[in-house]
């Protein structure tokens, strides 16, 4: 066997899911289909629980993570252009860290101990009872490589290869949504502090979100695919404008990501025999898009769960389902006081 693990993904889910393993003396390797440190569609707010995860596993987040402003006071829930509620960061802590994820993915990815293949994508894998076989288009060219391990972990994020293999008819079930973030030179009232949800459906159907990162304008909304999202984003690009004064400058990027229904309708995929699959593959993220603490606490688990079925005999997959209740009902309960703030479905099917 060349591994006692293969993870593929190099989010926060592979890092937290390798720094277990490697912690409890598996040989662990990570694949990742983008060169690293790569970009990921993100506002970067590490919150509470995913701060005290990265310190007890990482160790302190360094400096050079961290934009401007550093530290977040709270979320401002704007339930209308003038009434909001904040959210404060700072009961526990004295804020939340404002990074940028490319930076805080790839030191999780250096800190977590493993060995790791960047620009190479899952493709497939072949499941043989006690040893599994995966394979990877490696490189520039497209080489075909074939690694052997007895464990498979996908921490590929909402669009998992190996889900969609493993259970084609679960796939075909999903919802999907799509969501679009600029980023604009310029500057605006709304309080740099703060990462601001508008709660109001015409400005998007889950909601629209606004914050600041190294004089960055970053904001963006998200609607069912499908639903036209264009008109949805120039209704709250002119309420910026007309409400809080946007300037926006050069647009500096403009990206677009798809995002679906299983943490809303708590609808999880945890895996197969030997393969796992953790944070948002297997469907934890929590209301208003906050992932990376869960991604961070399901990595760890399922470390866990293989270090435990190696050493006592049992399914990892079983001690996986176990040690994941609690995550599972809290993602369910968040979304439930999610909707309850914002006064509607914020996954509307
Ligand atoms: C607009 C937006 C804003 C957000 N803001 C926040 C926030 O402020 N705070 C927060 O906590 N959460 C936020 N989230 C959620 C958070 O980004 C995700 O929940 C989190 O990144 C999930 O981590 P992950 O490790 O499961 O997957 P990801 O971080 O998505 O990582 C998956 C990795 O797997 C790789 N990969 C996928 N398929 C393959 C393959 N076949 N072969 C090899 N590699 C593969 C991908 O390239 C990627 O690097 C936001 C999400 C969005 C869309």
């Amino acid at each position: 066997m060349d591994y006692d693990v293969v993870i593929v993904g190099a989010g926060p889910a592979g890092a937290a899911s390798a720094r277990g393993l490697i912690n409890e003396g598996l040989k662990v390797l990570i694949v990742e289909r983008k060169k690293l440190p790569r970009y990921k569609i993100c506002s970067g707010i590490i919150f509470k629980e995913a701060q005290d995860i990265t310190e007890k596993y990482f160790g302190e987040i360094p400096e050079s993570v961290y934009v401007t402003p550093k530290l977040l006071k709270g979320v401002r829930f704007w339930a209308d252009n003038e009434n909001f509620t904040d959210w404060s960061f700072q009961k526990e802590r004295n804020g939340a860290p404002n990074v940028w994820r490319s930076a805080y993915d790839y030191w999780l990815i250096e800190n977590s101990g493993a060995e790791v293949k960047d620009c190479c994508s899952l493709k497939g894998f072949y499941d043989y009872g006690d040893y599994l076989r995966v394979e990877c288009t490696d490189g520039a060219h497209g080489k075909t490589i074939h690694i052997t391990s007895k464990y498979l972990i996908s921490a590929e994020g909402c669009k998992s290869t190996i889900r969609a293999l493993l259970e084609p008819s679960f796939e075909k079930g999903l919802k999907w949504f799509i969501a679009y973030q600029n980023y604009y030179e310029g500057n605006s009232d709304l309080d740099p502090y703060f990462y601001h949800g508008f709660l109001e459906p015409h400005y998007g159907e889950v909601y629209a979100w606004y914050s600041t990162k190294d004089g960055l304008q970053v904001f963006g909304t998200a609607v069912r695919k499908g639903s036209k999202i264009y008109p949805c984003l120039q209704r709250y690009s002119e309420m910026l404008k007309e409400r809080f004064g946007l300037k926006s400058g050069r647009l500096v990027r403009k990206v677009s990501c798809l995002g679906n229904d299983m943490c809303s309708t708590g609808n999880f995929y945890l895996g197969k025999g030997n393969v796992l699959l953790v944070g948002e593959a297997a469907g934890f993220l929590h209301a208003f898009g906050e992932g990376i603490s869960c991604a961070l606490s399901t990595g760890l688990l399922a470390a866990e769960a293989i270090h435990k079925s190696i050493t006592a005999g049992g399914s990892a997959l079983d001690f996986y389902s176990k040690l994941t209740a609690v995550e599972r009902r809290q993602t369910k309960v968040s979304w439930r006081l999610g909707s309850k703030i914002a006064g509607r479905d914020l996954m509307p099917q």
